[in-house]
């Protein structure tokens, strides 16, 4: 598997394990069933701006479109079923594994304190790609 993918899945990973489903539905509509960015943008009432910006984000980490769609295809599923480990509580954020509230940015947390929960995720991911073929 590419360093391409893995780095595009990994940024997925992470921000699904933070709790932020948007960015990975929305990736899934822009990239597999060609949905406008504006639609996208109103529908999960997210700026047309930052959305772009994501999907800009996992284009360039994935290389090309091409395997940024296939990092979808392969991973969907899987990531839209996670459970996330950081949830949203009033006034913040809170990591269900340190039982604790966070003062840091929860994608940041989860990337540099939870890197095993991260790692594992991403190898069964890998192993579903690999079993679908390229
Ligand atoms: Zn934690």
């Amino acid at each position: 598997m590419s360093e391409n993918f893995v780095e595009a899945l990994r940024y997925l990973v992470i921000k699904v394990l933070a709790g932020d489903f948007i960015t990975l539905h929305a990736l899934k509509e822009y990239l597999i069933d060609s949905e406008s960015p504006s639609v996208l943008s109103h529908k999960y009432k997210i700026g047309k701006f930052k959305l772009r910006g994501y999907i800009q984000r996992v284009i360039e980490k994935a290389g090309n479109h091409r395997i940024a769609q296939y990092v979808i295809k392969c991973s969907y599923n899987s990531l839209s079923n996670l459970v996330p480990i950081v949830v949203r509580v009033p006034g913040g954020y809170y990591c269900t594994i340190c039982k604790r509230s966070l003062v840091t940015n929860p994608e940041r947390h989860v990337r540099l304190e939870h890197r095993d929960v991260v790692n594992r995720i991403v190898s069964e991911c890998v192993k579903i790609a690999k079993r679908s073929g390229p």
